[in-house]
């Protein structure tokens, strides 16, 4: 059995790759920025941990380099499952709550309206299958579930809310909906797992709260991926 798990940022996947003590695979995806950590816990199980890496000096955020690396990650590494994890907006009144972890139920795209066809509206959307045994592993760790929304911006414009509210969505990111296509593709089971570092619904600037939430949320995924990790390997 192998996990690979794709984390955009290496803030959020720092205090998981500290837990599992995962060595750097130096140049592994050279010439792509990815960067990729491994362990083998047990003997023939085997933990991969993709970050998107860096350009223009912030870490890759967002579905082109979520794509390209998980790509990347299931030709090199042919995983049995694919988790993208990371951090997430989500709504107050919907029950969500800073530092909150989720495991998607299902996922989207919020930003892709193609009106006047509903066929390529449809494509648009995406709707990708998530791994059957999400739900299983929710209530094993008691985790609520919900519907991921990804788009490609971190503010929430109101086009976007039309789309997200009519179709259920309760964490919106801008990774998630990009793994599952490139897995949906692949024919690689994938998992979402998400923690909320700001709320859709509060007056707070997202990008203030995100900052201030991002250590709190990364942690409390770690904590979250550490026993995921340890049941799916076991
Ligand atoms: N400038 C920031 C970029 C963060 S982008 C920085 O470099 O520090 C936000 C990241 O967190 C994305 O990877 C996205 O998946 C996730 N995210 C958190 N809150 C989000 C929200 N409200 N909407 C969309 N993505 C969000």
């Amino acid at each position: 059995m192998h996990i690979c798990y794709i984390i955009a940022m290496q803030a959020e996947a720092q205090p998981f790759i500290d837990a599992f003590n995962v060595k750097e695979q130096e140049g592994a995806f050279a010439p792509l920025p990815c960067r990729l950590y491994q362990a083998e816990p047990k003997a023939g199980k085997k933990l991969s941990i993709v970050t998107l890496g860096r350009q223009h000096e912030r870490d890759l955020v967002g579905c082109e380099a979520a794509s390209v690396a998980t790509l990347a990650a299931v030709e090199k590494l042919h995983p049995d499952l694919v988790v993208n994890s990371g951090t997430c907006g989500a709504w107050a009144r919907k029950g969500a709550d800073i530092g909150k972890v989720y495991v998607a139920d299902s996922v989207m795209f919020h930003d892709r309206r193609v009106p006047g066809d509903d066929d390529w509206d449809t494509q648009g959307l995406g709707n990708y299958p998530v791994w059957e045994g999400s739900m299983e592993l929710a209530e094993k760790l008691a985790l609520e579930t919900g519907k991921v929304t990804t788009g490609s911006s971190l503010d929430l414009q109101p086009c976007d809310e039309v789309i997200i509210e009519r179709e259920g969505g309760e964490l919106k990111d801008m990774e998630g909906a990009a793994v599952a296509f490139v897995c949906s593709l692949t024919g690689v089971p994938v998992m979402l797992v998400k923690s909320v570092t700001d709320l859709c619904d509060d007056s707070a600037p997202t990008l203030e709260a995100f900052l201030k939430n991002l250590h709190l949320a990364s942690e409390r995924l770690a904590e979250v991926n550490r026993k995921a990790v340890e049941l799916l390997l076991s």
